[in-house]
């Protein structure tokens, strides 16, 4: 008797050479949560936990072709986009999903943590007229949550307001993070477009000072993608992601002397 067949998930983002964040954290979160994972890259960093001193981005066309050969082999469950770097790639990535209708994950990367820039200026406006009205969920920080609304949260019932005001004006639902507020307590919030009346629903953890936790939020929306491709619902497959990473910053993987994500 053969296994049943492994669900799929697509992960359309830029390689990361240090592999902690970018599609090589995308892939490794998805063979730990037990999907297949397939890639589709826009563009590759030179980079290490440091920062990235470089940046290549690969033709909209060769971004068309990877994921042409894709879809016509699997049978892809879902879908995160992550860093995407131009308004080109943005747009190529969102004529895809628009024509394949797969529920897909959009992580807004725009700048790492360690400063550098990792979206084009002039992709933001592109990104919030084309690519964000198709996501199943987006994700951002507070930061990235700043430039989609013009106002950057910075306290809990911030966020509670911003929350509305991003399903409002974008139409789609959001996952708002938390982890840059001040404080141990972080919070993520999750606000599901159809029921814009009640209470988001609230995701905790502890700040672990004694973990780098580059790549978390590459790590948080590929594990949302996994299990949407398994079919679970959207609250399910958040808490199920959110639980996931939460575990990966608890225990920790020592490289030199710095703690990272254990994916
Ligand atoms: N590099 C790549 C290719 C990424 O996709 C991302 C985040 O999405 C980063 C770097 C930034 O990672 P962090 O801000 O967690 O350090």
């Amino acid at each position: 008797m053969t296994d049943p067949t492994t669900p799929v998930a697509l992960s359309i983002a830029t390689s990361d050479s240090g592999a902690g964040a970018g599609i090589q954290a995308d892939l490794k979160t998805f063979s730990a949560r037990d999907v297949y994972g397939v890639t589709a890259f826009a563009a590759l960093t030179a980079q290490n936990p440091n920062g990235v001193a470089a940046i290549e981005a690969l033709s909209p066309a060769f971004l068309q072709s990877q994921l042409n050969q894709l879809q016509t082999y699997y049978e892809i469950g879902a879908a995160k986009t992550g860093m995407l770097f131009s308004a080109p790639l943005i747009k190529q990535t969102a004529k895809f999903i628009h024509e394949t209708d797969i529920p897909v994950v959009v992580d807004p990367v725009m700048v790492a943590t360690s400063g550098a820039t990792l979206l084009q200026p002039d992709a933001i406006e592109i990104m919030k007229s084309e690519l964000l009205p198709l996501a199943t969920l987006v994700t951002p920080n507070l930061d990235e949550a700043g430039v989609l609304l013009g106002q950057r949260p910075k306290t809990k019932p911030d966020m509670m307001a911003a929350g509305r005001q991003l399903i409002e004006t974008y139409g789609v639902s959001f996952l708002l993070k938390g982890g840059h507020l001040e404080g141990n307590e972080l919070v993520d919030m999750l606000f599901l477009k159809d029921q814009k009346k009640t209470e988001p629903l609230i995701f905790t953890a502890q700040r672990n000072p004694n973990v780098n936790t580059h790549g978390s939020g590459c790590t948080l929306s590929a594990a949302i993608a996994a299990e949407l491709a398994k079919g679970h619902s959207l609250p399910e497959a958040v808490g199920e992601a959110h639980a996931y990473l939460k575990a990966a910053i608890q225990n920790p993987l020592t490289i030199g002397e710095t703690n990272f994500i254990r994916h």
